[in-house]
């Protein structure tokens, strides 16, 4: 039989699950793996042995050093290396590595975020070993590193990373949905996991050009461009072939994926130019959150291998399309079905109807919450820009669900499911195939896929552990409410029937398939009661409101204190990314754009003084057209420059908080916004060999 190459590397780096059934002793193995699949207290005895063969295999492949790899609030990952070394007293050394070492580390907690965490509470801060994400090795200039993924919490106990809630908040609908299964019969059941697909959007610009624009470096966007004379309206650029220097990238990228057990399994060009887009297939969902996090690493990593910059940010280009991560979530049991398979006639599934009224239950509830979840800086760029589904939370079904739901509604009883019928292709020589019973629908932030919902709304270089964390508790918390009243139920399928029903009845305003991008919509949601947020700044405050307080510290989630830490980190992170971006333009302007136009003004009047001086009769009226409209577009630019250097010293002034994040909001953006106009303006107008960085053009098509 040929072997792939993907077969050959797949999983290389990984301390999986066959690995660790081959190096350890049986009744480690047993123990570990009942562990991992029954989320059990982990046994410390067993620690050590684990240890001694993870150590064995990382020095076996080259490894110098371990290290506790975690997710801070910051959203990227830290590491902090040591070396297995210990002395042998003899002058020596000897390869240790402990099963304490293994389970608990100790970074100093005090540089990390932790939103007033940090002043209550001690500066110390512990990892733990999270054995149910598998140990890898990262390869780089440093040699060999093993990497055990672990959850980051302070002294006394509060979560200071994003993994440890989401691992929370699995165990919390794991609970809840089992307890729904067990009404249903389904007594083999024992736990219930997320699942999770994450698509990652990207860009690649050339790195030279890349490393001459401060604002792409400094913050991930460009702060000033005008458009190019083309940009993504033929749309030639989605699903288009890919380029070679791209395609060297992906193989690469593909390659990294796999050795490291990543499921990289779809590549294509996006729909703005030198934007692309990977996917991997699904896993369970911390070990998915994991994986994106390393292929966000990666991608960065490969790319300047080979002179590529790869940008993650939300919104790089104004006026293209910006970059969104696709959140794709499902709940599957042990024994392997998932419950969001409605199968072929969903009307009869009564398990699955109750799993999706509560799923919509969830999101209607806790509209804001969700939204704030999907939210960072860069991503209110883009939600409600006609790219992107708009701010407004709402759940698209699809016709066959739609109208299921719709029989329910209405009669009290659905009789039939629509089916998706023959599509003929009209041509011979095409095979003609089974259509889908629902079509796609692009323009809604949480799609029901077929048998998954995809929350299309999360910022591409979000960590997707904040949005799942959220998904998963409000889920738990509605599941639990429906257990309480099933279980009590005397008549357990009139119970059930009745309570779809309702749920479907009370929560259908938040249901909508039509086009999310119409001008009616916003208007239309409205008139539903639905919140239209248009800002990561004004969805914070639901982290903090008395209903997520009370559900997620039901479902041990979330304390009061991490919430309200969490708030506080949020706002920090939202003052920061707008300051470093007003700082960044003021020094672009000042020492970049301001001197080039002064350099463009000066050479028009000495163009005209010098035609006139040769022949007084020659007609300058051109250049003096010309000079008139830079000059006066350099004083707008100049005024402007003050206005922002003058808001974003008042907004440094503030203390750290709400306020703060709203000043930034509401006065240096639109103060950053009038400075890029002028700007973006004079570019057409300024010789471009005068220009002081590539324009939109050379970064988006000349790659
Ligand atoms: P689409 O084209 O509708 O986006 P795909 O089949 O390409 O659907 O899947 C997109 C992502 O969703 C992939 O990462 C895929 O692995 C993931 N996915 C598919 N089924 C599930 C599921 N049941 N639960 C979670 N993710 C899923
Ligand atoms: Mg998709």
């Amino acid at each position: 039989m040929i072997k792939s190459v993907i077969e050959d590397i797949f999983a290389e780096d990984v301390f999986n699950d066959s690995v660790m059934r081959e190096r350890l002793p049986k009744p480690v193995y047993k123990q570990l793996k009942e562990t991992i699949d029954k989320d059990l207290e982990l046994d410390s005895h067993i620690a050590g042995a684990v240890a001694h063969a993870m150590k064995e295999w990382a020095l076996e492949r080259g490894a110098t050093h371990y290290t506790h790899w975690f997710q801070p609030m910051t959203g990227t990952t830290a590491e902090k290396h040591d070396a297995f070394l210990t002395p042998t007293g003899d002058g020596g050394v000897i390869m240790e590595f402990s099963g304490k070492e293994l389970i608990k580390g100790e970074p100093d907690a005090s540089s990390f975020p932790s939103g007033g965490l940090r002043a209550t509470f001690e500066a110390r801060g512990y990892t733990a070993w999270d054995c149910t994400s598998p140990a890898f090795l990262k390869k780089d200039a440093i040699g060999v590193t093993l990497c055990i993924p672990t959850a980051f919490c302070s002294y006394t106990g509060e979560a200071l990373d994003k993994k440890t809630p989401l691992l929370r908040s699995m165990e919390a609908v794991n609970d809840q949905a089992v307890r729904i299964l067990k009404l249903f019969g389904h007594n083999d059941v024992e736990s219930v996991s997320v699942s999770v697909g994450a698509e990652q959007e990207y860009f690649l610009v050339d790195r030279d050009k890349y490393l001459q624009r401060e604002d792409l470096i400094f913050t991930g966007r460009t702060l000033f461009g005008a458009m190019p004379p083309k940009g993504q309206e033929l749309d030639d650029h989605y699903f288009g072939t890919i380029k070679e220097r791209v395609a060297a990238f992906m193989k690469e990228l593909n390659e990294e994926c796999w050795k490291l057990g990543i499921l990289a399994k779809t590549q294509h060009n996006e729909v703005a130019p030198a934007q692309h887009e990977m996917a991997p297939i699904y896993s369970t969902a911390n070990i998915a959150t994991d994986h994106n996090q390393l292929v966000m690493e990666i991608m960065k990593k490969v790319a300047k291998r080979h002179n590529l910059e790869c940008l993650l940010h939300e919104k790089p280009f104004a006026g293209v399309n910006g970059s969104g991560k696709h959140d794709n979530w499902s709940l599957v049991t042990n024994t392997g079905k998932n419950l969001l398979d409605p199968g072929k006639t969903p009307h009869e599934n009564v398990q699955f109807l109750l799993f999706l009224s509560a799923i919509i239950r969830a999101v209607d509830e806790n509209a804001v919450l969700l939204r704030f979840s999907a939210a960072n800086p860069g991503n209110d760029h883009r939600l409600g820009a006609n790219e992107a589904p708009p701010a407004i939370i709402s759940v698209f079904l699809g016709e066959q669900l739609e109208d299921v739901v719709d029989q329910l509604i209405e009669t009290g009883e659905a009789k039939s499911s629509l089916q998706g019928g023959r599509l003929t292709t009209g041509v011979n020589t095409l095979p003609d195939f089974r259509r889908d019973a629902t079509d796609r629908n692009r323009t809604s932030p949480f799609a029901f896929t077929g048998n998954k919902f995809e929350f299309r709304m999360v910022a591409s270089s979000l960590s997707v552990a904040g949005p799942n964390t959220v998904l998963n508790t409000i889920v738990a918390d509605v599941l639990e409410d429906m257990a309480n009243q099933l279980e009590k139920a005397e008549d357990f399928d009139t119970a059930v029937h009745d309570l779809i029903k309702k749920t479907f009845t009370e929560h259908r305003q938040v249901i909508f398939n039509g086009n999310g991008y119409s001008e009616e919509w916003p208007k239309e949601a409205e008139r539903r009661g639905l919140p239209n947020v248009k800002s990561m700044v004004d969805a914070i405050p639901s982290l903090i409101d008395p209903k997520t307080i009370e559900i997620f510290e039901k479902h041990h989630v979330l304390s009061k204190v991490e919430l309200e830490s969490r708030a506080e980190i949020n706002y920090e992170a939202y003052a920061k990314a707008i300051n470093i971006e007003a700082r960044t333009m003021i020094d672009m302007a000042s020492k970049k754009y301001i001197p080039a136009i002064i350099r463009h003004t000066t050479s028009l009047a000495e163009s005209i003084n010098a035609v006139k001086s040769a022949c007084p009769a020659a007609d300058v009226s051109v250049q003096t057209e010309l000079l008139t409209t830079s000059s006066a577009l350099l004083t707008k630019t100049k005024t402007a420059l003050k206005k922002l250097e003058e808001v974003t010293s008042q907004a440094n002034e503030k203390a750290e908080g709400e306020e703060q994040a709203h000043f930034f909001m509401d006065k240096v953006m639109p103060a950053m916004n009038d400075l890029r106009a002028p700007i973006d303006e004079l570019e057409m107008l300024v010789d471009k060999e005068l220009w002081p960085v590539p324009s939109y053009a050379d970064m988006l098509f000349e790659v």
